[in-house]
């Protein structure tokens, strides 16, 4: 008798597996004769690409036999990737048209992520304006709650007492931690009080530390070096990486020194020297260029139909009109392009990490995912390869944020990955040929996630 009601036990268990719907992420999946882009710098120009129960189960330049009732997607013209990811987001405050502190909740940050994967990203790297216990309860329960969200990754923010951000984002990320009544910005006053803040992030489960180091024009103090200096040592002896925000690249050499894993704003320019490059490699360090930041703002980018399909009518407006230049009317000063390319090469030629990092949402109308897709055709005008300006959005990122399952399409990595209509290896600009989304092994649904952003007030 037991052994009757087990096996019928058994059978229904097998039938469950099976079912359609919300178990869709455990079919098998085969992508047939695509190119993929490993994420690595490796390409396989034609292969097949094996998905089962969520992750990438093979990966070959030979065919792939389709297992029994497996998907199989016909690659042919098709380039699959590695879905992308931002090293340098601030998630929560824009919402729709509407910047500000008031936004920051769970279901914005959903949002901004579902965003960001409409635009092909796997993750996001929100960086020390996140009420915290919000975003590590968001990240808890991510998977079950908002399966079409990129994955959110944050940090502790820390700057000197009462500063950090710039002045008008200081006001907002005091409001949400006001509102909510929870940490957003850890106030440095000395070195022993930098170290316990640094063993309370540690305990409550987070993972990366953002410090401000930045005078902000003179209206602000600097965070000094005898507390930056024990906080970073403390931190890597408490597993936790910390990544800088530096206006200066002077700065660097006594923060790599110190420790630091990374920096969100590459300072790129003739301060930017060869021996900075060279420390910085050394170091084990990335630099985020983060050049969009300067330059988008000018753009009538609201015309781009890459952003207009998520935008309401009313962020369109706000981001075309008003002295914005079209694409056509933009003149670049030479100058300032030859430094930075200059600057950039100092920096591959030294062999550093770059991390792809936009500041998203750290201002109004700086919009997710779509700033990283122009992020990158910057980094190839600038003179990186297309190849290079990808491994900087895949396994250099991944590697740094301690992603490892994500960021290459390998076997036994999480199935988070693109397929393009068009070669971005050809055009960069070609990762905006977005057909398909897959997070996890799940196809996300982005004409829905569009239809609902675009309607957002
Ligand atoms: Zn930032």
């Amino acid at each position: 008798m037991l052994f009757r009601s087990s096996s019928i036990h058994r059978k229904i268990l097998t039938i469950l597996l099976f079912l359609p719907g919300p178990l869709l992420a455990q079919e098998a999946m085969l992508i047939s004769n695509a190119r993929l882009v490993i994420g690595d710098g490796r390409l396989i120009e034609s292969g097949s690409l094996l998905v089962q129960g969520g992750e990438i189960a093979a990966v070959s330049s030979e065919e792939i036999p389709a297992p029994d009732g497996a998907r199989v997607i016909d690659g042919g013209g098709k380039t699959v990737i590695p879905a992308l990811i931002d090293g340098h987001t601030h998630l929560g405050y824009q919402s729709g048209h509407n910047w500000g502190g008031h936004n920051y909740s769970p279901e914005n940050l959903r949002d901004n992520l579902e965003q960001y994967a409409w635009y092909g990203f796997a993750a996001a790297f929100s960086a020390g304006s996140d009420a915290e216990r919000m975003a590590l309860e968001f990240q808890q329960n991510q998977r079950e709650r908002y399966p079409d969200a990129a994955r959110l990754l944050f940090s502790a923010g820390m700057g000197p007492e009462g500063q950090g951000p710039n002045d008008a984002f200081l006001v907002e990320v005091a409001a949400v931690a006001e509102r909510t009544g929870q940490m957003v910005l850890h106030g440095l006053y000395d070195p022993e009080q930098a170290v316990i803040e640094a063993r309370e992030v540690a305990a409550s489960g987070i993972d990366f530390i953002k410090i401000w180091v930045d005078d902000r024009g003179g209206s602000q103090r600097k965070l000094a070096p005898d507390v930056y200096r024990p906080l970073i040592a403390v931190s890597e002896s408490l597993g936790l990486k910390v990544f800088v925000h530096q206006q200066f690249a002077g700065d660097m050499p006594d923060l790599l020194a110190a420790g630091a894993h990374g920096f969100l704003h590459g300072r790129l320019g003739d301060a930017f020297t060869a021996a900075i490059a060279e420390q910085t490699a050394a170091a084990g360090a990335f630099v985020v260029p983060n050049l969009g930041l300067g330059e988008l703002r000018r753009e009538a980018i609201g015309d781009d139909p890459f952003l207009r399909a998520v935008l309401p009518d009313a962020s369109a407006a706000g981001l075309t009109g008003a002295g914005r230049l079209s694409a056509g009317d933009i003149v670049r000063d030479e100058e300032r392009e030859a430094g930075l390319r200059d600057s950039l090469m100092r920096l591959l030629d030294a062999g550093a990490d770059i991390v792809l990092g936009t500041d998203a949402g750290a201002l109004p109308g700086h919009p997710f995912g779509y700033t990283g897709h122009r992020e990158l055709e910057i980094y190839v005008r600038l003179g990186m390869s297309p190849m290079q300006a990808l491994m900087a959005g895949m396994s250099v990122p991944a590697k740094h944020l301690e992603l490892d399952d994500l960021g290459l399409l390998a076997p036994g990595y999480s199935a988070s990955l693109v397929i393009l209509s068009a070669n971005p290896l050809d055009d960069i600009r070609n990762t905006r040929a977005i057909e398909r989304v897959f997070l996890e092994g799940r196809e996300i649904d982005r004409d829905a996630i569009a239809a609902r952003l675009s309607q957002v007030e």
